[in-house]
């Protein structure tokens, strides 16, 4: 090891004192009425500075995490890491940090954690010094086992030094009784439930994988000789790197001195990627599943205006995130598209307000009414999805102290009804706006003149697949139907212990 001590804990980097003791559970507190995707991963193999690259990666991958950031590097004889809270820039723009991530392989992670749980210990890639060698690892996604595992570990010894459930994989790896590092990863990937996009950076290379239902996305692209792994096709774009496939699901990439071999551990079963990618996670200007995600919200916003359309003088969309949707509503229904809503880019979600006396201002440093636009207009109001349901309260008031005289919201998804164990920060059930009211109580609670959501149905359509009544689904739809395709066994034991309740109860 040479440079920057790196070491699970990221010691001497500056720790941070933090309050959560668990593994990180979807039912943490902490959430800003959004869905939020935890993690970005991004690997490079095979060119001069690799951290580099990695660093323009994880950039074009920072909607998928921006609390904090990390880097390690193997240039051939040490590994190297730099992992610190915030942005990509700011941290890997210096010249004093790139310079100490030497190497032609380094990967690279992106991370969304809620309060408390976002100490610098758990900022990601993890590294380990293995009995077999080095290991570091960037994970997209959450295991719905983390806390049994990590609770049968630490009683045969394991000492853990995050609350990250991505170290519990590291654990497995050192303890397999496996020879080679290989088959301690394949060893310890059979012991996981729940979702993992996983890179990987060793002596030899990068390993490469996705869980057996691939509910998280990453893709591999070639620049030049080099391989790259990322979440998300922009990515590729981003480094001027070709996208050449999904890592399928289940699937082990091994890219070394030796080539690009693949390994397939698990028996076949029928993928269930994420359908939330494609209503809010991905960039529009991804890929995923083959299918354009701008594409897909544009149809998504098409299905909804036949499903739910309303006479209306504009569409005007929640931007960013619902834009696409609502071009697709404004094409298919014939009414104006208008940005009747103006989006600040410079309030990040850490934005602290001055104070209780303006907090109730704090919705219009992001969003604002474009007033003389929507003065006396119908508004047919466009966003992705309601959670709590809490921006809608505003931003419709918002829209009537502009002088709106209807507003109409129509929501680009089902109702989310359920909360997500597979890597995206939800609020617990109770939370949720949907588990709780009836249709008409959300549009009273909200304060539209009407409101209408996408059915299941339509939202598989717009993916251009069957309806999901009477099939075996194509993708895991659970936030929107409670039908989770595996087993949440950390839930099942919070249920039994009676913890649910409190968490529920909490703010
Ligand atoms: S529960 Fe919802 S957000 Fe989570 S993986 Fe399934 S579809 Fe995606």
């Amino acid at each position: 090891m040479a440079g920057r001590a790196v070491d699970m804990t990221g010691a001497g980097t500056g720790l941070e004192p933090e309050t959560g003791g668990a593994c990180r559970h979807p039912f943490a507190p902490g959430d800003d009425d959004r869905f939020h995707e935890e993690c970005g991963v991004f690997g490079v193999f095979g060119v001069d500075q690799a951290a580099a690259a990695v660093a323009l990666g994880l950039h074009a991958l920072q909607h998928r995490g921006q609390e904090a950031a990390g880097i390690v590097s193997f240039d051939g004889q040490d590994f190297h890491a730099h992992r610190a809270m915030g942005h990509v820039a700011g941290n890997f723009d210096r010249p004093d940090v790139m310079d100490e991530l030497p190497g032609r392989m380094a990967i690279g992670h992106n991370r969304y954690a809620t309060t408390g749980a976002s100490a610098l210990r758990n900022v990601q890639p993890l590294f380990a010094e293995l009995a077999v060698g080095g290991f570091a690892v960037a994970h997209n996604g959450n295991l719905s086992n983390a806390m049994a595992l990590r609770d049968a570990l630490i009683r045969r010894g394991a000492i853990f030094q995050s609350t990250s459930d991505t170290e519990v994989i590291i654990h497995l790896v050192a303890t397999s009784a496996q020879p080679t590092l290989l088959d301690r990863f394949i060893d310890a990937l059979k012991a996981l439930e729940g979702a993992w996009s996983l890179v990987c950076l060793t002596r030899e290379g990068l390993i490469a994988t996705r869980d057996p239902l691939g509910f998280r996305p990453l893709v591999m692209g070639a620049l030049g000789d080099a391989v790259i792994f990322a979440s998300e096709t922009v990515a590729l774009d981003v480094v001027g790197a070709t996208y050449l496939r999904d890592v399928e699901p289940g699937e082990v990439v091994i890219v070394d001195a030796a080539g690009v071999r693949s390994l397939n551990p698990f028996p076949p079963q029928r993928p269930r990627p994420c359908i939330f990618e494609h209503v809010y996670f991905s960039r529009p200007d991804s890929q995923s599943d083959g299918l354009s995600i701008y594409e897909v919200r544009k149809r998504i916003g098409a299905e909804l205006a036949r499903e739910a359309g309303v006479p209306a003088d504009m569409v005007v969309p929640v931007p960013d995130s619902g834009t696409p949707a609502a071009l697709g509503y404004a094409q298919e229904a014939g009414i104006p598209f208008e940005l009747g809503i103006i989006r600040s880019h410079y309030v990040g979600r850490t934005f602290i307000q001055p104070g209780e006396a303006v907090r109730h201002l704090g919705v219009k440093l992001k969003h604002n009414a474009n007033r003389a636009l929507i003065r006396d207009k119908r508004l047919v109001l466009i966003d992705d999805s309601v959670v709590r349901g809490t921006t809608s309260v505003k931003i419709v008031q918002m829209l009537r102290e502009a002088g709106a005289r209807e507003v109409h919201l129509r929501v680009a998804s089902p109702p989310t009804t359920h909360s997500c164990f597979y890597g995206v920060d939800t609020p617990v059930r109770a939370k949720l706006l949907a588990a709780q009211m009836d249709l008409e109580a959300m549009r009273a609670f909200i304060g539209a003149d009407s409101l209408a959501f996408l059915s299941i149905d339509g939202l598989y359509r717009a993916l251009g697949e069957p309806c999901r009544n009477g099939i075996a689904p194509s993708h895991c739809d659970a936030c929107f139907t409670g039908a989770y395709p595996t087993r949440l066994t950390d839930q099942e034991a919070l249920e039994e212990a009676g913890q649910l309740a409190l968490l529920a109860a909490a703010p």
